[in-house]
């Protein structure tokens, strides 16, 4: 059955030596808890080895917020699949709606992206969600079914099992504009009911399909109440340990 996941996505946050003292501050009040969910935090690229080698990896996932859509070569400043792999990172968060805002990723470049975090042997936590505009305009379930569809639906069913999926409206994003527990759970059912189409039941059951948005201690409770939500991914409240332990411990 699908795992309940809540994972930090620090972004742009935090230099090195701070990174460190997060994830180990995490480790430290993980230690002697037992918790409902896996737990993973996405860090910038540069500290994935230190924070990988500070937590326990029965407790912490550590991922990179993105890699690169080619294996190797002349690409300046980008950072392979491979090498996020080579520091025991195993998630790689793809798609976030910054990155495919800011730095025009399309859905062709994604569909490289996966493909290549997966021949690593990274679990990608694929993002996907409507802007404002197309919400308002009662475009949001095939906006996001393309989204899914143009990126991920020519892997094989084996393959599509490795995915994580998150739900991240981007008008709620760092916004302190939370989508209600009844929109999450519309979305999260109508993309599981678009992956029971696509790769039948079982793989649609299977799959954890996260949401992400401004969600915070107050309000996962009743996100995560929802049959269809399995976690949340977390921007600004993983960035501190009181702020993210209580999201975790909502399961
Ligand atoms: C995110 O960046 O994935 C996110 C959900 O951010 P926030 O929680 O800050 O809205």
């Amino acid at each position: 059955m699908r795992k309940n996941i809540v994972a930090g996505n620090w972004k742009m946050n935090k230099n090195l030596q701070e990174g460190v003292a997060l994830a180990t501050a995490l480790n430290e009040a993980l230690k002697d808890k037992k918790v409902n969910c896996d737990v993973i935090i996405g860090t910038p690229f540069i500290h994935l080895a230190s924070v990988v080698n500070v937590v326990d990896k029965n407790k912490i996932g550590v991922a990179a917020q993105n890699c690169a859509d080619k294996v190797s070569g002349a690409y300046t400043g980008e950072v392979s699949a491979e090498m996020v792999a080579s520091t025991g990172a195993g998630y790689v968060i793809l798609g976030h709606s910054e990155r495919r805002a800011y730095y025009h990723e399309t859905a062709e470049i994604l569909k490289e992206k996966v493909l290549l975090a997966l021949a690593n042997g990274l679990t990608p936590i694929f993002c996907i969600g409507e802007v404002l505009a197309e919400r308002e305009a009662n475009k949001h379930f095939d906006v996001v079914k393309s989204q899914i569809e143009t990126s991920l639906f020519d892997l094989t069913a084996e393959d599509f099992g490795k995915i994580v999926l998150a739900y991240e409206p981007v008008w709620a994003i760092g916004t302190g504009k939370t989508a209600t527990a009844a929109q999450a759970q519309e979305m999260h059912a109508f993309i599981r009911r678009t992956l029971a189409a696509k790769y039948g039941q079982e793989v649609a059951d299977n799959t954890s399909i996260l949401y992400g948005g401004s969600a915070n201690a107050s309000n996962a409770k009743e996100l995560f109440s929802n049959p269809d939500v399995d976690g949340g991914l977390i921007g600004g409240a993983s960035l501190g340990v009181d702020k993210f332990m209580p999201i975790i411990e909502a399961f």
